[in-house]
């Protein structure tokens, strides 16, 4: 390759983060990325904010964290795989110990020194340079930080901005009515509650976080359209189904035609996808609150292959589902993967989609991966010539489902140990806390 690439990232959560160190780690082909970042500090999502709103440079509050959180998934899945957690710590971890891990990330492969903090991309967008190769070079516009206002040119452009902070509102008929209908988000503001509704079969997930913050006596319902949990729920939450309205005096109606007045209506409705600083339409690309496409690899815009977007899909094992995706972008940005034409890649997408449809999947839920992940990341291995996750992660991240399943209060108290690339086993149980 005769020059070296330049490549922009937007976001320093982990896949930034991930981003940035891979392409550190090829100066033949890359020069240093320039890494974009809104707020002060790198890791995104597991910054965890008391304030609700905006920061005080105006933007809106990034971070979906709450207060409690400890992980889902045990550090040995989560981990990116060539950086272990610190192995005296327990499985599941509080969300303040993946912050320090994805610091000690950043400074570990000298990412830090090339991140703009407080610094705002606004605008990102391709032009084509009449080289008659028809090469693209991006135009990144970004404001605040250290430079201010400015415009740069890159080569190829990573954006890692995640997919947790901008809510997902249902239209519920008369929830104007309702005075301090809230999203997920700020969950850690309701202190001593007589009564809570939650909305959205993501309420289960918050609704742990909503008992421990409001008071003994308060009541939880937690209204969802799905088969009632099978799971005992502590005595205080009742589950109802979908609300029908909110009614004029802040009463909410459910389904079936009960009608209660909580203090708080929850929104645990989920997050749309947002990219402000693209414009979906002149890249040819859809954004919906659910959806984006066409993306080949649930990755590039097939009419724009050096942009990246890292990260986009449901139900995976984020940290090396990015670590995996990072690699397959760098060995397309350095020609190892030949991706065929715009259109096949476009016919590829229709495909997988009418697949996914045709097994019933839902629209909206066709960037969800679940078990298709293991065979989506051995293909982006394969034809980007780099080295598989390890089977073990597969392994475990299984077993910590059928255990979530089983048991969703307890399944946090196992603490688990990598023995080899294919085996794991459990060390031991701790009490919950
Ligand atoms: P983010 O972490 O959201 O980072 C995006 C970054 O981009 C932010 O720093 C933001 O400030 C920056 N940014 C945004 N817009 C701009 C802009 N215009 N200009 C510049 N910078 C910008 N995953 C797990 O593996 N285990 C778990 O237990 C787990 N629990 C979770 C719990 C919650 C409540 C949530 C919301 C997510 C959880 N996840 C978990 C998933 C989590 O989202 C991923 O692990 C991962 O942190 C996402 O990283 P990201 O870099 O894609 O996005």
């Amino acid at each position: 390759m005769s020059k070296r690439l330049r490549v922009a990232v937007v976001g320093a959560g982990a896949a930034g983060l991930c981003a940035a160190r891979h392409v550190l780690a090829l100066q033949h082909a890359f020069d240093p990325p320039v890494v974009y970042e809104l707020t002060a500090q790198v890791g995104g999502t597991w910054v965890y904010e008391e304030r609700v709103g905006c920061y005080d440079n105006g933007h809106p509050i990034h971070s979906s964290m709450y207060r409690n959180l400890r992980t889902n998934l045990p550090k040995e899945v989560m981990m990116f795989p060539d950086f272990p957690f610190d192995p005296l710590l327990p499985s599941f971890l509080p969300h303040q110990e993946v912050l320090r891990y994805l610091q000690s990330y950043s400074q570990h492969y000298g990412v830090t020194p090339h991140i703009r903090f407080e610094t705002a991309v606004e605008e990102v967008k391709p032009v084509t340079m009449e080289t008659g190769e028809g090469k693209v070079t991006w135009e990144v516009t970004s404001s605040g930080g250290r430079y201010g206002r400015r415009t740069e040119t890159f080569d190829a452009v990573f954006i890692c901005t995640g997919h947790y902070s901008d809510p997902y509102l249902p239209s519920i008929p008369g929830l104007e009515h309702f005075k301090d209908a809230t999203h997920s988000i700020p969950v850690s503001g309701a202190v001593s509650l007589l009564e809570m509704a939650l909305i959205g079969y993501h309420g289960r997930a918050v609704c742990k976080t909503a008992l421990k913050e409001t008071s003994a006596a308060a009541v939880v319902i937690l209204s969802h359209g799905k088969p009632p949990l099978a799971f005992p729920l502590p005595p205080q939450v009742r589950q109802a189904p979908p609300v029908r309205q909110v009614l004029k005096d802040g009463g909410v109606e459910f389904g079936d035609g009960s009608v209660t007045h909580p203090q708080v209506l929850l929104l645990c409705t989920g997050y749309s996808f947002s990219y402000p600083f693209l414009s979906g339409a002149s890249l040819g690309l859809q954004v919906e609150p659910h959806l984006v496409s066409p993306l080949y690899k649930q990755l590039l815009p097939p009419a724009w292959p050096s942009l990246f977007i890292i990260g986009i899909c449901k139900i995976i094992c984020p940290f090396p589902h990015f670590h995996t995706q990072v690699q397959f972008a760098l060995a397309v940005l350095e020609g190892t993967v030949l991706l065929p034409s715009c259109a096949e890649m476009e016919a590829e997408v229709r495909r997988e989609a009418d697949r996914k449809l045709m097994e019933g999947v839902q629209p909206r839920h066709l960037l969800k991966m679940d078990s298709d992940q293991w065979g989506y990341y051995r293909t982006l291995a394969r034809m980007g010539g780099f080295s598989p996750l390890p089977p073990v992660i597969q392994s475990l991240y299984e077993e910590v489902w059928r255990q979530r399943r089983r048991d969703p209060q307890k399944y946090r108290q196992i603490n688990y140990r990598l023995v080899t690339d294919t085996q794991w086993e459990i060390l031991e149980l701790q009490p919950d806390r």
